[in-house]
């Protein structure tokens, strides 16, 4: 048995990783990206990996088979006891009643699906500038969020940083109706389970968190 299983839906640039590690922090839950899962296995060199590359890089989607092995994988480990925030996954309709079946199998259900409700133009411009610090993951913006001490990250003093190969503007797009057409439609199947909450998520980055905070804090009383 394990702590309350959150997922995070919304589209590319939502603020999914953001609030994710917020929730960390403010709960002791476990953040579980595929996006990073995946891109470990592509530094790595893995099977998976190889497979995964072309495919991230083209803003589409990785195969459920692939995807749902590296989750499986991660949710062996013992951490995953204190709840998980699940952050990117499920995409499809087909990871979504594989990880049903994976927590039913485990006497247990999805606990909350939150969507974060953003506008899609806002994405593109969000996703196409941002970065992260190498050391410690903090997320920065060339337009909206620079550190305060240019080059050093605010949060562990780190210098160096990194993009992703596929945060600019024509993958975004792609990302974006790979959204759609293919992740839109859980929002759906999570409201018929009576596990849905909508969440506006335009404003500012501490709003949000203390939105979010509410839910946590109610559905895993
Ligand atoms: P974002 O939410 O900003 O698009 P992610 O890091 O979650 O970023 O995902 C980056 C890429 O990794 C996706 O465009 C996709 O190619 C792949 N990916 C991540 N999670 C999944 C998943 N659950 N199923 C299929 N592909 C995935
Ligand atoms: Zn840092």
């Amino acid at each position: 048995m394990m702590g309350p299983v959150l997922i995070l839906l919304g589209p590319p640039g939502a603020g999914k990783g953001t609030q994710a590690r917020m929730l960390e922090e403010d709960f002791g839950l476990v953040q579980l990206s595929t996006g990073d899962l995946l891109r470990a296995a592509v530094a790595a060199g893995t099977e998976a990996g190889r497979k995964a590359k072309a495919v991230m890089e083209a803003g589409q989607l990785v195969s459920d088979d692939i995807v749902l092995a590296i989750l499986k994988d991660r949710m062996a480990q013992p951490d995953v006891a204190k709840g998980v925030i699940l952050d990117g996954f499920p995409r499809t309709a087909g990871q979504a009643a594989a990880l049903d079946k994976l927590l039913a199998d485990a006497g247990q259900k999805v606990t909350a699906a939150i969507s974060l409700e953003v506008e899609d133009e806002a994405m593109v411009a969000r996703v196409s500038g941002r970065y992260t610090c190498a050391a410690c993951g903090e997320g920065y913006h060339d337009e909206f969020k620079q550190p305060a001490q240019a080059g050093v990250c605010d949060k562990c003093g780190g210098t160096a940083f990194k993009r992703r190969a596929d945060d600019n503007a024509e993958t975004v797009r792609e990302r974006l109706q790979a959204y759609h057409a293919q992740t839109a439609p859980l929002i759906a199947h999570y409201d018929r389970l009576s596990v849905l909450e909508r969440v506006p998520a335009m404003g500012s980055i501490d709003g949000i968190r203390a939105s979010l905070a509410d839910i946590v804090g109610r559905v895993s009383a």
